[in-house]
């Protein structure tokens, strides 16, 4: 039974943060909950990997309150660089 409400409160956890502030997009994720149930939610947004808490300001977790400058677009998403790849370990010196 704890585990049935449990799935029922994500799934509205996840309805209220359907849609990323940054990027607009709809592949979001219910990351993490509070030790204490319903104190806060962490979503992950898997199109531009912005992450926010649900407490924090709504210009940092209200799609229409995002500020512009920090907004991202498909093509701008597209264009951004590769995180450069970890080099191979040194060897260690004899
Ligand atoms: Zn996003």
């Amino acid at each position: 039974m704890e585990k049935e409400i449990n799935h029922v409160d994500k799934r509205i956890a996840e309805m209220k943060a359907s849609i990323c502030p940054r990027c607009q997009n709809k592949q979001t994720e219910l990351m993490s909950t509070s030790p204490i149930k319903g104190v806060w939610e962490v979503y992950l947004c898997h199109n531009c990997f912005y992450s926010w808490r649900s407490t924090e300001p709504e210009e940092n977790t209200n799609p229409d309150k995002y500020l512009m400058p920090f907004r991202l677009t498909k093509e701008e998403i597209e264009k951004l660089p590769l995180l450069p790849n970890i080099p191979p370990l040194r060897q260690k010196k004899k």
